[in-house]
């Protein structure tokens, strides 16, 4: 046994966050010890609600997640506060899930807050976070929140790594869907109109906007009809509602989150294969001849399928 499965299991924060660390590194021997303590600890792993949560720069993630976390936590429940955030790639630091940002929910005994791993593309990022639920599950943590930046790639990772994915909105004059991505408003089970402390007649017609778009985008016979609440992360109002209508969703779908989970985990095995099989490709003996079918390819002397077909038929 690894030595930082028991006191994992036994719910030691230290040894969550050195685990994670064994999980981030890059080193080869690392990796091997992290897959033995992931595997290990597996079993245990799977109890706790995962949602994922995302929104543009400024919506209030943070101030959301701290006021949420911390009415969580102080009901008894563990809180884990993860971030997907590949853009600390290029700034060498974190702009998300940093500590500072939640300086309650830090504090607090039953919460736990990981930045987003720094380095690494989009895939080893979702890598990392993927492990670090297993992680946070196995410490005991009920409750895993992934938050991530409301831009690009990052929310379809999340939103296939979590349960539910609730999307924070803000209400603005005129045309309330502006600047919210359609394919984003997909992922979406919940939005969340944020600030509506600010204006309340805004906020709430922000919500029936909402509520009517997300309706149209629903397929029919969908079992869950995402919808849009409001809230003020500032002042507190509307929080606890949020966690209702999360509750509402485990209910609603109740016999179905086991196939959905299941989904997720052949979708990203899949993925990995598929990365594997073209990283070897590229890496190895074939490389030359990846290069030399590309290039009949451009030149019109064989179709695409043709140069696939040739280059996997080992003659
Ligand atoms: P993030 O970039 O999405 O994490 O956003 P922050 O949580 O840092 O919030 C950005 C700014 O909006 C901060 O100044 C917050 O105090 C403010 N803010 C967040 N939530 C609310 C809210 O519900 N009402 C009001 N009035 N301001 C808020």
């Amino acid at each position: 046994m690894h030595p930082l499965a028991a006191p994992l299991l036994a719910g030691s924060r230290r040894a969550l966050a050195q685990a994670i660390t064994l999980a981030e590194s890059t080193r080869p021997e690392h990796e091997a010890q992290a897959q033995a303590l992931l595997s290990e600890v597996l079993p245990h792993a799977g109890g706790s609600v995962r949602v994922g949560l995302s929104g543009v720069p400024g919506v209030g993630k943070s101030t959301f997640i701290e006021s949420l976390g911390v009415w969580l936590a102080g009901q008894g429940h563990k809180v884990a506060v993860l971030a997907v955030d590949p853009s600390s790639q290029r700034t060498g630091g974190s702009i998300m899930g940093d500590k500072t940002r939640m300086p309650q929910l830090t504090v607090h005994p039953n919460a736990f807050i990981r930045p987003s791993p720094a380095g690494g593309n989009l895939g080893g990022v979702t890598r990392r976070t993927r492990e670090a639920i297993t992680l946070c599950e196995a410490a005991g943590y009920g409750v895993v929140l992934v938050e991530t930046v409301g831009v690009g790639q990052s929310e379809t990772q999340v939103a296939a790594m979590t349960d539910l994915f609730v999307l924070l909105t803000l209400h603005g004059a005129g045309d309330e869907l502006q600047g919210i991505k359609r394919g984003i408003m997909e992922l979406a089970d919940l939005c969340v109109v944020n600030k509506a402390d600010s204006d309340p007649a805004a906020a709430s017609r922000a919500q029936a906007e909402l509520n009517s778009a997300l309706h149209l985008l629903t397929p029919r016979g969908a079992i869950w009809q995402p919808r849009a609440v409001q809230a003020s992360a500032l002042t507190g109002a509307g929080v606890q509602g949020v966690w209702e209508a999360v509750q509402e969703y485990r209910t609603v779908m109740a016999e179905h989150l086991a196939g959905k989970r299941q989904a997720q985990t052949l979708g990203w095995f899949d993925d990995l294969l598929r990365e594997a099989v073209w990283r070897g490709f590229l890496g190895g003996q074939d490389a030359a001849r990846l290069q030399a079918t590309r290039a009949s390819v451009l030149a019109g002397e064989l179709t695409p399928v043709q140069g696939v077909g040739q280059l996997l038929s080992r003659a």
